[in-house]
């Protein structure tokens, strides 16, 4: 994933009526470097050290309002973890029971599906991506 400048962050906040922010910026920044997946924890304990007394709270907070504006995705696991994925493209995550790594992978024939009749009976469809358990390649050969 492209790395994202300041000037496109500030357009997207602008649109969002946000403020642009330059702990946003590098939260967000930070945050899409990484193909890991964080908690908010592990992303304090990444911006930590580019922002210098930060909050865990300051932290967590922006994770949230950045979520709740579409800029980067909450993933929630079944163990009831939150997660946070700066990559806000269409993809699909496997979840490594053995290590707990969150992998991206694609899928385009899912993606094409069409919703399912049985949604209307109960509500309306907007996006869906799936999580597939299993095991990553690393703890594949074990
Ligand atoms: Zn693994
Ligand atoms: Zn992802």
């Amino acid at each position: 994933m492209p790395a994202i400048e300041y000037d496109h962050f500030k357009e997207l906040c602008q649109v969002r009526g946000l403020k642009a922010t330059s702990q946003r910026f590098i939260i967000l920044k930070t945050l899409a470097s990484l193909a890991t997946h964080p908690t908010a924890d592990q992303l304090f304990d990444e911006v930590s050290g580019k922002l210098p007394g930060i909050s865990r709270d300051t932290v967590y907070r922006s994770l949230n309002i950045l979520a709740d504006c579409g800029m980067l995705k909450r993933l929630i696991m079944p163990g009831g973890a939150t997660h946070f994925d700066g990559d806000t493209s269409q993809h699909h995550h496997l979840l490594c029971e053995a290590c707990g790594k969150i992998l991206d992978f694609e899928w385009p024939d899912f993606d094409r599906l069409p919703w399912p009749v049985a949604i209307d009976a109960v509500g309306h469809a907007r996006t869906a991506s799936v999580l597939i358990m299993g095991r990553c390649l690393a703890c594949k050969g074990q």
